[in-house]
């Protein structure tokens, strides 16, 4: 058979990349691309990292990297991985692994020289293609190719006990489905995710968060999220998830498709939660998400249904995302599109008339300033946001309304 090449993709001609391997050249047959990195460009998409494998050892690729004028960075040295930080890019470079101790959630590691025992301990076949940089060929100890060519995602060894050692790859293997899936469902594979559920108690609530955020920020992830929610996988740390939430997921997707919006992770979260802002909270809470998407629930969900009329009112009140997320997720489908076209190439305005002014036109300082001046903007924002002639006279308006009450 002749050996598969990695085609040639634009991330290879990185000069750095270039400097960074030439460091690394050694006599185990030099440094090989590994993960996402071969996967990706084997099927022809944009690279967003790349991954190195070596057998050299952590200290002597720190060394390497040093002599060769390249910043490195032990980010997870004990687990055999330095980043190299090369003209504005990085690269992590790991040591080539053997799993001696797993508990469902951390590694212990050894070093070791043989690369198909590296491949091994990697958790899909189509994860655990490498390639030499040199000439291109690519190794596949496990037919990840053939699984890449037929859409499968495969647990690389017996799928219970994989999940048995890291948890978090219940989570990978639905992330992995939704971007790479299509193919033949691995029904044993399904089954060790649901019968592994349980054990994602085991992980903290922030690497739940930021895989299931990775989740739900796929451009089409329906038939995961879909598929997760019938096997019990949110049970564990979602349970108020209920069946219909994958629908609405689905109408979400949609909807982004039909007017060709950006994902939104937030709108994504709001999907699949019913519209109870305390209860929305407390799921925010409970994942440890930042505050901002906190807030960002909140304002979404404190827009109630958009229209025409008031979706400006919306983006004055929040912000123009929050607006067009409540637009996507709560506006009636007839709607919608007006909605959209209201916001876009809209830039919030400002109330010109400030305090100052109101106190020139005769009123008194104090409270009943602050208060004239919410009454104004009300008004302005009633009107659709008139620009400063008609603010003038909204505030002369309202300034002798107040004047007249006083006398
Ligand atoms: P992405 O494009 O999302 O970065 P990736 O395949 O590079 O995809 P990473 O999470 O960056 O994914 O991990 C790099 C590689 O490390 C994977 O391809 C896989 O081989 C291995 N790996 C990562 N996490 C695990 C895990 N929990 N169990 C086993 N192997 C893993
Ligand atoms: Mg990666």
């Amino acid at each position: 058979m002749t050996p598969v090449r990695l085609p040639d993709a634009e991330w290879q001609h990185d000069d750095g990349l270039k400097r960074v391997l030439a460091a690394l050249d050694d006599v185990y047959g030099g440094p090989r691309y590994v993960g996402g990195a071969v996967r990706d460009t084997l099927l022809g998409l944009p690279v967003s990292d790349v991954d190195i494998a070596t057998a050299l050892l952590p200290e002597e690729v720190i060394n390497r990297l040093e002599v060769a004028g390249i910043k490195a960075i032990p980010t997870g040295i004990e687990h055999g991985t330095v980043t190299a930080a090369v003209t504005g890019k990085n690269y992590e470079i790991t040591t080539l692994r053997r799993d001696v101790a797993t508990d469902g959630r951390r590694a212990t590691v050894a070093f070791a020289t043989d690369w198909q025992e590296d491949a091994a301990r990697r958790d899909f076949t189509i994860n655990a293609l490498y390639a030499d940089p040199e000439s291109g060929e690519v190794f596949d100890y496990f037919d990840g190719l053939s699984d890449l060519e037929t859409r499968r995602l495969r647990f690389i060894g017996d799928a219970h006990q994989r999940i048995a050692e890291d948890f978090l790859r219940i989570l990978r293997y639905f992330r992995f489905l939704a971007r790479y899936g299509g193919g033949q469902i691995d029904a044993d594979a399904i089954e060790a995710c649901a019968n592994g559920a349980h054990g994602l108690t085991a992980l903290s609530r922030e690497r739940i968060a930021q895989e299931l955020s990775r989740i739900l920020g796929l451009k089409n992830p329906v038939a995961s999220v879909d598929l997760m929610i019938d096997k019990g996988i949110f049970t564990p740390f979602l349970p108020e998830l209920s069946k219909s939430a994958a629908d609405k997921l689905r109408h979400l997707v949609e909807r982004e498709a039909q007017f060709k919006q950006p994902v939104s992770l937030p709108a994504r979260f709001l999907a699949l939660l019913t519209r109870d802002i305390v209860a929305a909270d407390k799921v925010a809470a409970r994942l440890k998400l930042s505050n901002k998407m906190r807030e960002g629930f909140a304002q979404r969900l404190r827009a109630g249904v958009p229209t025409p009329a008031n979706v400006r009112a919306i983006a004055y009140r929040a912000d123009i995302d929050a607006a067009r997320d409540a637009v996507m997720l709560y506006a009636v489908d007839t709607d919608a599109p007006e909605c959209l076209a209201r916001l876009e190439q809209w830039d919030i305005p400002t109330l010109v008339i400030k305090g100052g002014e109101l106190i020139s036109m005769g009123l008194p300082p104090g409270p009943l300033v602050a208060k004239t001046l919410q009454a104004i903007e009300a008004a302005w924002i009633q009107e659709d946001f008139p620009g400063a002639a008609r603010q003038r006279e909204l505030a002369v308006q309202m300034v002798n309304a107040v004047l007249t009450e006083l006398n």
